[in-house]
């Protein structure tokens, strides 16, 4: 069951939900600045000048390239913390076309993304997270982020005050994989039907949660 642009907690869409799971990146947290703003901001460091049009342009084919990578994976969407490293600095060398700078750049865009100072919070999802709260239900999180996001989430509204908090890499899952939805109900012993994930994507949240067993909820 799927609804859009939640102001509030459906109440017969969180009947028997005992956990409502958050996405992280585009529903609690956004990039500021932008991604392809950090990357230019970065790249300029190392003498390297690309637009950020550019940059965005390129920075969607060279995730599209590894989507797919680990989509063609066997088994499919599998990961660990060295994937999800390799994944980054590939994006990375793509965008910058294999630059001799690119590694550096790689380093410094790294340390950049699992620091607090550049992401903020996105309103309308930290808003439905105070009112699953208040509403008595648990909340967690499970993201596609790599294990930056476990330190990131010690320093960071809202991710600050939830305990339970599963990244990719650790999981040894990406979305969309139904194993990925498997082992956060083995975390938190529970069944797909007392789960519900908020996210902002339709195919890596939304369908995934779904053919998972999961319900779900589409913000932005
Ligand atoms: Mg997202």
């Amino acid at each position: 069951m799927t609804v859009a642009i939640p102001p509030s907690l459906p109440h017969d869409l969180v009947t028997g939900v005992d956990t409502v799971v958050f996405d992280v990146v585009g529903t609690l947290l956004e990039p500021a600045p932008s991604v392809s703003e950090a990357y230019k901001n970065s790249s300029e460091k190392f003498g390297v000048t690309l637009s950020s049009s550019e940059i965005s342009k390129r920075f969607s084919v060279a995730w599209e390239k590894q989507e797919s990578l680990d989509a063609q994976n066997t088994p499919a969407f599998s990961t660990s913390r060295s994937r999800e490293y390799e994944r980054w600095q590939q994006i990375v060398c793509d965008v910058f076309e294999d630059s001799l700078a690119a590694d550096k750049i790689f380093e410094d865009l790294w340390i950049h993304f699992g620091k607090s100072s550049s992401w903020r919070p996105v309103e309308q999802g930290c808003r439905l997270l105070e009112t699953v709260r208040e509403s008595g239900i648990d909340v967690a999180v499970a993201s596609n982020f790599d294990e930056r996001l476990l330190p990131l989430a010690k320093h960071i509204e809202p991710l600050i005050r939830i305990e339970k908090i599963f990244a990719s890499s650790e999981l040894g899952w990406r979305k969309p994989a139904p194993q990925f939805f498997q082992a956060v109900e083995s975390r938190l012993q529970k069944e797909p039907d007392q789960l519900l994930l908020v996210g902002d994507d339709p195919r890596l949240d939304i369908a995934a949660a779904n053919a998972a067993g999961w319900k779900s909820m589409r913000i932005g």
